[in-house]
């Protein structure tokens, strides 16, 4: 028996599910579709206790089409995963350069405020995973999750990656003083995160090949998220760099808010490649 008498959780998985992105999503039919979501896009499973509280944070810029799909794909294998959920989209106020880890440490540092979450899944908007037993949830080592993807032909594109989605307990993100906040642009930031963990002493778990599979929704490359010339020399210095570059040096500003049924949206200014 869990806390307050309640039994643990029993999670019951459908397993291989079809996904494809032909039909638009109208998100009133998504929020009719999932009832039991509170305000914020937060779910918690009525007669049993969650294994773990999750945050999931998403970074984001103009992509609402893909985060219908997410949310229409994703709140229904949440809950039957019996999380103890909530959505947060971390959405880059203006037009200077995407910052995708950036976002990814605001993201924990919000949710944070909101609720005492253990685990942070932290995903792309533009993947959705084909097999519900690939739970969205923390391990003993960070979680690589996307392990399989359509795009590479499903299989790792090298065995250190870990981009697309991710996962890692509260004490495992802070032991690698979160993410770096100074990769603007497309690519590097993951293997960064990577070799932190190493550095850290830790190692990754991922689900198999047949379980972690995913799609990725197409889409032409994002304007101001070009590749980042800089990232190939970044990533050679990130045993140095993570100690000052992370949770202890980032800042922000919250400019907006919005709790929709689906998700929590949170605007947020995080300066530009100068500041
Ligand atoms: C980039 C990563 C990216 C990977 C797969 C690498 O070269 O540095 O950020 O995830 O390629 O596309």
């Amino acid at each position: 028996m869990g806390s307050r008498g309640y039994p643990t959780c029993l999670i019951i998985p459908v397993g291989p599910l079809h996904v494809e992105f032909s039909q638009v999503v109208n998100l009133k039919n998504v929020e009719k579709e999932n009832p039991e979501l509170r305000e914020g896009g937060r779910y918690t499973p009525k007669d049993c206790k969650a294994l773990q509280k999750v945050a999931i944070i998403i970074p984001f810029r103009n992509r609402d089409e893909h985060l219908k799909y997410w949310l229409f794909y994703l709140h229904p294998i949440l809950q039957r995963q019996q999380l103890d959920y909530g959505i947060y989209v971390i959405n880059q106020d203006g037009e200077e350069t995407f910052n995708r880890a950036k976002l990814l440490n605001v993201g924990f540092t919000e949710a944070l405020k909101e609720y005492d979450y253990d685990c942070f899944v932290f995903s792309d908007v533009d993947l959705i995973p084909m097999d519900d037993r690939n739970i969205y949830k923390c391990y003993n080592q960070p979680r690589h999750l996307s392990v399989s993807m359509d795009k590479f032909g499903f299989r790792l594109p090298y065995n250190q990656y870990f981009g697309g989605v991710s996962a890692l307990s509260k004490e495992q993100f802070q032991k690698i003083n979160g993410f770096p906040n100074n990769y603007w642009g497309w690519g590097g930031e993951d293997d960064d995160i990577y070799n932190r963990l190493v550095f850290k002493g830790m190692g990754i778990s991922r689900p198999d090949a047949a379980i972690g599979k995913c799609r990725m929704i197409r889409h032409m490359r994002d304007t101001k998220n070009e590749p980042n010339p800089q990232r190939f020399n970044k990533i050679a210095h990130t045993k140095e760099t993570m100690k000052s570059d992370g949770l202890n040096s980032l800042t922000y500003t919250v400019i907006k808010t919005d709790k929709f049924q689906l998700y929590t949206k949170i605007t947020v200014d995080i300066g530009s490649p100068k500041s």
